[in-house]
């Protein structure tokens, strides 16, 4: 079916008690191997791009790859914009045919931080496309920007109700203690936090830097009112571990032998995911 936006399914998400995986593509095969489990799972799913992927192919290539591969399954498929850097990128974004936008502002100060967001969402929601905001940082490696663990702000309980108020933003990604990238130690999570933050805020919550977080801690953030998780690094590394595992092979010079090898293990990790989050049957 044609791409849907994000906000009613989060919704109905965070009613049914579930979250939506949301997966970085950043090739075909990924596209493929992350719509196809979902489709196998019949699960909504969301795809998304960072500013740097989308510096590597353009927005249009990734939007349109995504739309066609959506065309072909019967499941809600989301396109969205993760850690968008700029209202100009997002603009471009939405343009491009993305139903979903992330603007992070989270770098700056509150108030240039609540100013970027509303003017962001503004634009979106004028095109009919969902914005999700960052308060508090997630540390970290995300893109090219670093955040070090000691200035890593959590996200603030009565800071999010007026961020949301003030903002007009449609989903809230939650500073808690997950990180960017692979985690150095077990990473702690501040379920307290994540519990106040739900009592008083009401629009679906996000939990980014979820690869490498024990299963049972994606759980219990579900469980607590997490409805849509970011799974980046760990799919890029599948996707190359199923690569190299083929290229140790003589004689493989196909592109598509390789490239395969990399999809089927994006894929395989994708329902793993998928029934982790429990939104497996969810699409019916
Ligand atoms: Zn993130």
């Amino acid at each position: 079916m044609a791409l849907v936006g994000s906000s009613e399914l989060l919704k109905k998400a965070q009613q049914g008690r579930y979250a939506i995986g949301a997966f970085n593509a950043e090739n075909m095969e990924m596209v493929q191997a992350i719509i196809d489990a979902a489709d196998e799972m019949k699960s909504p799913v969301i795809i998304q791009t960072t500013p740097s992927t989308v510096a590597y192919a353009g927005p249009d290539m990734y939007q349109k790859m995504v739309s066609v591969k959506a065309e072909e399954v019967s499941v809600p498929v989301v396109m969205h914009l993760d850690h968008g850097n700029s209202f100009e990128l997002c603009r471009r974004s939405v343009e491009s045919g993305y139903t979903s936008i992330m603007i992070d502002g989270s770098g700056l100060s509150y108030n240039e931080n609540v100013e970027l967001s509303r003017r962001t969402a503004d634009m979106a929601r004028a095109e009919g496309v969902d914005t999700e905001a960052e308060l508090g940082t997630v540390g970290g490696k995300e893109d090219s920007h670093e955040v070090s663990d000691k200035d890593a702000l959590y996200t603030n309980p009565a800071q999010a109700v007026d961020f949301i108020a003030r903002t007009g933003i449609q989903s809230l990604a939650v500073a808690i203690g997950t990180a960017h990238g692979f985690y150095k130690g077990e990473p702690r999570l501040d379920f307290d936090r994540l519990s106040e933050i739900r009592n008083v805020v009401s629009i679906p919550l996000v939990l980014h830097g979820a690869s490498g977080v024990p299963d049972e801690m994606i759980k219990m953030s579900v469980e607590l009112g997490i409805c849509k998780v970011n799974f980046a690094t760990e799919l890029r590394a599948a996707y190359t571990k199923g690569v190299r595992s083929i290229l140790k092979e003589d004689g493989i010079f196909d592109p598509k032998k390789y490239s395969a090898a990399g999809r089927e293990a994006v894929r395989q990790l994708v329902k793993e995911k998928i029934l982790l989050l429990g939104s497996e049957g969810s699409a019916l």
